[in-house]
């Protein structure tokens, strides 16, 4: 995708800017989201004063995929966008970072996060894979964005101090089987009780709701959704190939069950992603509420 200017907030010629390192320093924010559409939204997020990542010339940033926005350099010189990406997409993880903490705080006074449970992550880029994503043993209501870690796509940790969620190789194995933009998982009361209800039947079907309109690609209220319910392990390596190869076999889910503990689903990008929490964890709580 073609590099938009920037309408405001670009640097001249002369004027060295340099990146936010970290979220306490003063930056300024321009984030323009034209039409809501993802592919033209525009990103600025830097200090208007020298820090040590300086360099003189013009600022474009742009979502260039479904994944990440990338932030380019462009030389006045020459008039040519070199798309040397610069700043280490530090726009995209401050701004992920933040919504991943916002949606703790909701998902916890929605009751489906509580103590340590649950965990979320987001695909800061695709190649090379790079995810934000949720610390070990956080409490998911008190996140601060300063809490959340960048990862690799061997679980190595390239920002943060702390360990990533001990489930991070079933958000891996998920962005690799469904090219997922972002993973959130819950740890829900009717999650809990209809995994363990629906055990033996290997998943539940729901059907015949509104709600199911909110889910990627579904237009009809008689949608049928298929939610496979796999069995709970403390095995991750394991448990991921066995997502992967659910996934391979049921490539119209939106989400699957561990049993008697939580939801995962995901989406092409983190606000589709928190909206399939909020239809599924919906649609469970009804079919839960009525089952017989
Ligand atoms: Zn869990």
């Amino acid at each position: 995708m073609k590099p938009q200017m920037p309408p405001k907030h670009y640097a001249d010629d002369t004027t060295t800017f340099g990146f936010a390192a970290t979220t306490n320093l003063p930056y300024e924010r321009n984030l323009d989201e034209r039409d809501g559409d993802p592919e033209s939204m525009t990103c600025y997020d830097f200090v208007s004063t020298n820090t040590s990542v300086g360099y003189s010339g013009e600022l474009l940033a742009t979502r260039s995929d479904a994944f990440g926005m990338k932030l380019f350099h462009q030389n006045r010189g020459n008039g040519s966008a070199s798309q040397t990406a610069v700043g280490g997409d530090e726009c995209c993880f401050l701004d992920t970072a933040s919504t991943l903490a916002e949606i703790g705080a909701g998902f916890y006074l929605r009751g489906w996060v509580l103590g340590t449970g649950g965990n979320f992550s987001s695909v800061l880029s695709s190649d090379p894979l790079r995810l934000a994503i949720t610390p070990t043993g956080s409490h998911k209501g008190e996140l601060n964005p300063t809490d959340i870690l960048e990862i690799d796509e061997a679980g190595e940790v390239l920002r943060g101090s702390s360990r990533p969620s001990f489930e991070y190789m079933l958000h891996l194995a998920i962005i690799r089987a469904r090219g997922a933009g972002a993973v959130l998982h819950t740890h829900s009361i009717w999650a809990t009780i209809l995994s363990g209800r629906g055990a033996p039947q290997r998943g539940l079907t729901i059907e015949g709701y509104e709600m199911l309109k909110g889910l990627e690609g579904v237009s009809d209220h008689r949608h049928r959704e298929w939610i496979p319910i796999l069995p709970n392990s403390q095995d991750m390596v394991r448990l991921g190939a066995t997502v992967e190869t659910m996934l391979d076999e049921n490539p119209d889910v939106h989400g699957f069950l561990l049993e008697r503990h939580g939801l995962y689903t995901w989406g092409p990008t983190l606000s589709i992603a928190r909206r399939h929490v909020e239809i599924i964890e919906f649609l469970l709580e009804v079919v839960g509420h009525t089952a017989g």
